[in-house]
Formats: structure tokens, sequence, C-alpha cells
């Protein structure tokens, strides 16, 4: 029988997080964790699914991502599910930035490897720990297939209208400054999720999905292709998030070099780590903000109504860029679990069709579920999303194929 099993590989600069699928069910047999790679107190955690193994921590010093990944295989192999097993049919791996080449997973070669590379330039904190992750699966199991799933991809069917900055054409292109996206596999898997829960074809749906984890993005899909997203050429763009900033004023950027004398390196900062909602209100976790709301705090009332705010924005500007829509969807951390969020949100819309049944909206669960009273014109769902999940599909089919 030919293998069923996919590992789903996410590479940051200091930290892999893995999971282990069977495809036959798309069940997880293995989840877990390194962090602080490169630090004396590195930690893994491994959670053995697949036979109801308990939690397994350690911490120690891992050096590099090849410690890491061979420490990852150990462990897997303790569940007689190591690395090494002929039942792992291929690595899927999370890559941030493909740039316009890359539209669809694609089987990784020393070509791929090269052009992710040179994207490094528009993904610099994220496209080299991709690589690094790559480059050390690929020397452990050079035999196997291995598989590049882009954040970038689902956004690459925007048109220009919507992908293109209005600056100077020539320097765009010099520099390759554009709409790129990011989330796009949740984006993806969400879109297609919210028309499975209305009984219908993604070709015959309106989508306006909203991704709201500590990083935010919105993304227009019209009939099951991206037409527009909040994210840019970074994931700085966009709705306010957990620390950075979503959309400002470009000249913002000039104002704090020149008048506040701040370099490239401290502004980037600034935006990037102490923005968003943490900026606003010096928390960025939407629990501990709503606990504050709810005790009359009037910094973290600021920040919630800021974030509402730019993400009615979105809604209305994405409703007006489908010219019809059938369903709002929100998803991850904040999105599945902030009835407060939603509800806000959606307030005031009912001209639009949309509207939120407070009973609904109470409701706790981990499946994709409808919160807009029954007939509404417009479906709002609450859909969680499973990014690993899709990145195994989209690995797993790619391999099927060939
Ligand atoms: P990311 O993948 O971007 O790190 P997640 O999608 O896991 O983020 O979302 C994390 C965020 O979700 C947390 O920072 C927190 O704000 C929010 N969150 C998680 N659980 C809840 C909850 N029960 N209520 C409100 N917000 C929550």
């Amino acid at each position: 029988m030919s293998p069923t099993r996919v590992l789903v590989l996410n590479s940051g600069s200091s930290s892999v997080k893995y999971q282990l699928l069977d495809m036959r069910d798309n069940s997880r047999l293995a989840v877990g964790l390194v962090e602080r790679i490169g630090e004396e107190t590195s930690r893994l955690k491994h959670t053995p699914l697949h036979g109801g193994g308990a939690t397994r921590e350690s911490t120690g010093p891992i050096p590099d991502h090849e410690a890491a990944l061979k420490a990852v295989s150990a462990e897997l192999a303790k569940d007689g599910l190591g690395l090494d097993s002929s039942e792992l049919a291929a690595i899927g791996h999370r890559v941030v930035h493909g740039g316009k080449s890359f539209t669809e997973p694609t089987v990784i070669d020393e070509a791929v490897l090269a052009e992710i590379e040179r994207l490094i330039p528009v993904a610099p904190l994220h496209n080299p720990a991709n690589l690094t992750g790559i480059r050390t699966a690929r020397a452990l199991r050079p035999d196997l297939p291995q598989v590049a799933v882009f954040d970038t991809a689902f956004h690459t069917t925007m048109p220009e209208s919507a992908a293109r900055y209005a600056i100077d054409v020539r320097t765009a292109d010099e520099y390759r400054i554009r709409r790129y996206g990011f989330h796009g596999t949740s984006h993806a898997f969400v879109s297609r999720a919210t028309a499975e829960l209305l009984g219908r074809a993604p070709e015959d749906v309106n989508v306006i999905v909203l991704h709201l984890g500590n990083g935010a993005s919105a993304s227009a899909v019209e009939k099951g292709r991206c037409v527009d997203t909040s994210m840019g050429l970074t994931p700085l763009e966009g709705l306010v998030m957990g620390t950075r900033s979503g959309d400002l004023d470009p000249a913002v950027i000039f104002h704090l070099a020149r008048v506040g004398g701040l370099s490239t390196d401290e502004i980037d900062t600034l935006l990037n780590k102490r923005s968003g909602l943490i900026g606003l209100c010096g928390d960025n976790d939407m629990r501990e903000i709503r606990r504050r709301v709810d005790e009359g705090d009037q910094q973290a009332q600021l920040a919630f109504d800021i974030y509402i705010h730019r993400l009615k924005k979105y809604i209305g500007a994405y409703y007006a860029v489908l010219g019809r829509v059938d369903a709002v969807a929100f998803t991850a951390g904040v999105g599945e679990n902030a009835a407060p969020v939603r509800e806000a949100a959606i307030a005031g819309l009912q001209e639009l069709g949309l509207a939120v049944d407070a009973e609904l909206n109470a409701v706790r669960s981990d499946e994709p579920r409808l919160i807009s009273p029954a007939g509404a014109r417009v479906a709002v769902a609450v859909v969680p999303t499973d990014e690993e999940l899709e990145i195994a599909a989209q690995t797993y089919a790619l391999v099927a194929r060939n």
C-alpha cells in the first residue's frame, strides 16, 4: 500500500512546529513544537495522539534546526512514527513568501529552493527560517518528496487593480513591491469550509474571510478565488493586530525619521512589535482586553473600539469589492473565540443584510457554525481554521498525483 502519512513542518527563526497526519482519515498522529532553538533552554513539547500517550516535554540546549528535527524524529520514533518510516509519504513545509511565481503548492527541488531564496528581500524574517527547515528535512530524508505550501499562493489570483500600489510602476517592479497577502492557506481553507457549511459549491459563493489571530487579515473571495486581501508587501498592512499597526499614512514613517530621529530598524520594530493592541493598551491578548473592558478600563475600551472600527471598514470595503456577499466568516484565535468582537464588528450592518444572533454567537464549539439569525440575507459564520490540515492535504494531493 502506498504511504499515507504527511509530516507538516512550520519552521520559524527559533522554533519548529510540527504535525503528523494520516491522510486516509485526516487524523492527527502527533503534534508538537520545539522552541528557543539556539538557546540553553530550548524546549521540546511532543503530544502523541495515536494510541493516546501523554505529552512529553524536555528542556535543554538544541543548537540549531538540524538538532531540532533530529530531536523531533527521535520523539516520533518512540511512538513508532519516526521520520525514517516507510509510511511517510511526504513532508509539507509552510513557506511564508512565494512572491508572484508560486501560485500553487510545489514539489521542492534546487530551482524551487533558489527561488525561495531570491524572495528573501521581501520576506527577510520568514523565508530564511523556512529554507533552513526545508534544507534540514531534505538532508534527513533526501529520498522523500517535500512540498512547499505558500502563504501567498491563494492571493495570486488578485487582479492587478487590487495587487498594485499606486506608486511609480518601474520602481514597484524593480523592487517587486505589490500586495502579496498572507495567511493564504487559512483563507483558502476557511472560504471553502464556509461554502460547505452553506451546502454550496465554493464556485457559487462570495465570502469575506476575517482571519483574526495575533496576526490578522481579511480577504474577499469571489467564487472560490481571492480578489483582495488586507495584508500587503508584508504582513504589516491592514487590520489592527496584536502587535502590528496595520494601515497607516506612510508619511508617519517619514515623520518618525525626520522629526523623531528614529532609525529604519527602530520604526520597523515600533510598527511590527509595539503597535496594534499592545501599543494602544499594553495587552495584545483579546481575553485580557475584554476582561479590562468589562471592568471599565478606558484604555482597553479605546483599543477595542479602534480594532473594531478597522474591521468594520474592511467588511464594508470588501462588500463593495464583491458586490454580492453570501457569507462573512470569522476564524483564528480571536475570530473563533471572541464573541464580543464578532458582535461589535457586525453591529449596525443590518442594511447590508448582516446580523448576529446573540444566542448563537454565545455558543462555544470547535465546529463550523452559523451565528446569523435564521433567514438572514447574508450568513455570518464561525469557521475554525486548520492550516496544518490544509498544508497536509495539498501536499498529499500533489504527491499522489505525481
Ligand atoms: P497566531 O496563530 O496568529 O499566533 P491565533 O490564531 O492562535 O494566533 O490567535 C491567538 C490570539 O487569539 C490570542 O492572542 C488571543 O488574543 C486570542 N484568543 C485566544 N483565545 C481567546 C478567547 N477565548 N477569547 C478571546 N480571544 C482569544
